[in-house]
């Protein structure tokens, strides 16, 4: 490194270590967590636009620190895909939502559409489609009750070919795909008529101004309109207002999730949200 003169202040050195520090101790952390699988996850409903009826979630992954409490998928998650750890990572998610969901079956819940984050990296992985075809093994396929959420750049990862390759061998088990964070990237209409996918997840971004800011609103409505062209189906995210939720009716959305409809839950907390218990 250059000799610093001793009085030329070196304002940016001391913060950098600071931050490499804490992601060094960061990513310690992660890996035991990985062994100890100090994970959950939680469920958000997703609700039918149309009739308010709760028919799947979204399983978002915690993390138990234990110094620090819940981290989130936030903070954690970008790590986790730079030092690849994502993939043990994402390998539990899948399992833990398949033996959930093998749980719920059993124990007389309805079967809802369980949808899960897939990472980029996580796609990309050789063994991904075998992984699914083993785990599904004893309950047979998805049937269409299990939903891979990848964003744009999955898509946009690699030859054309070979992602359409891997997405349809991985629809073969009876998983959709959902197209994720849509319309925050550049190109995404173009990927829509391109590849396999079944439903579009309109960005939180978009939907928050709505219906007030004009643009958002024209945005989304085109959204919709779109992709029902193309035969897919919508869900808005992170609605929060009744004003937004009849918005979104009035231009005939096909699926509701966020903080109006309900708050991403506990599996304990979610099961009482399936199958109210009778009071007793
Ligand atoms: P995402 O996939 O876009 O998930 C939606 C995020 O928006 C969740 O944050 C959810 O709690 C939050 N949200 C839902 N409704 C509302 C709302 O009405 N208002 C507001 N302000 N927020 C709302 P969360 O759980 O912190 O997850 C953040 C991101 O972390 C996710 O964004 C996803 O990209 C990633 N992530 C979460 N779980 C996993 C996972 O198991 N695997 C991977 N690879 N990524 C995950
Ligand atoms: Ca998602
Ligand atoms: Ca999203
Ligand atoms: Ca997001």
């Amino acid at each position: 490194a250059k000799q610093a003169g001793k009085n030329r202040a070196q304002p940016y050195a001391p913060h950098m270590q600071a931050d490499a520090l804490a992601r060094v101790h960061l990513e310690a952390d992660l890996r035991i967590a990985v062994e100890q699988r100090a994970f959950e996850l939680h469920y958000q409903p997703i609700v039918e636009c149309a009739s308010g009826a709760l028919v799947g979630a979204e399983a978002l992954i915690r993390w138990r620190h234990p110094e620090r409490g819940m981290i989130s998928p936030l903070e954690f998650i970008p790590v986790a895909e730079e030092c690849g750890l994502i993939v043990p990572i994402g390998e539990w998610v899948l399992s833990e939502v398949v033996r959930q969901r093998r749980d719920w079956l059993a124990r007389g819940y309805p079967l809802l559409r369980l949808t899960l984050n897939v990472s980029g990296v996580q796609f990309r992985e050789a063994g991904l489609p075998e992984l699914v075809r083993t785990l599904l093994a004893e309950g047979g396929t998805a049937r269409g009750s299990l939903v891979f959420e990848i964003t744009e750049s999955v898509l946009m990862s690699g030859n054309d070919e070979n992602v359409e390759a891997r997405m349809c061998d991985i629809k073969e088990q009876g998983i959709c795909f959902a197209l994720d964070d849509f319309g925050t990237g550049f190109s995404s209409l173009s990927y829509l008529k391109r590849f396999p996918v079944d439903i579009v997840k309109i960005d939180r971004s978009f939907v928050r101004d709505c219906p007030d800011d004009g643009n958002d609103a024209s945005l989304v409505e085109a959204i919709i309109n779109m992709a029902h062209s193309l035969g897919l189906r919508v869900t808005a995210e992170g609605v929060e207002s009744a004003e937004q939720r009849e918005f979104l009716r009035a231009l005939g959305c096909d699926y509701l999730q966020g903080y109006l409809i309900g708050k991403p839950l506990a599996a304990d907390a979610f099961e009482a949200i399936m199958a109210p218990l009778p009071s007793v």
